[in-house]
């Protein structure tokens, strides 16, 4: 009898214990501050205040929601500001 229908989930942790995550980045909140997910066992990293890696807790999750809005708002913000009046001179 085989038994190949292992979880593969337990098999992905053993090959990111052995080897390392595969962290690819799967949000980008700020300029700086990045969420990262292990391609292989989906364990989620995440910039942290003071720019180190830590872990993706709900705490943090919130953290990063609340940075994206924040940071949507001012790019948004700034580019209107640069565009306008760029777009006004070449109309004009
Ligand atoms: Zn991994």
């Amino acid at each position: 009898m085989k038994t190949t229908n292992q979880k593969p989930y337990s098999f992905s942790k053993l090959y990111c214990n052995l080897f390392g995550h595969n962290y690819m980045v799967s949000k980008k909140i700020t300029y700086h501050v990045k969420e990262y997910t292990c391609t292989n066992c989906k364990h989620e990293l995440t910039t942290s205040g003071d720019g180190n890696l830590v872990e993706l807790c709900p705490k943090f999750r919130e953290i990063n929601d609340i940075l994206s809005r924040v940071h949507k708002k001012k790019t948004e913000r700034l580019s209107r500001t640069v565009i306008s009046p760029t777009l006004y001179r070449m109309t004009s």
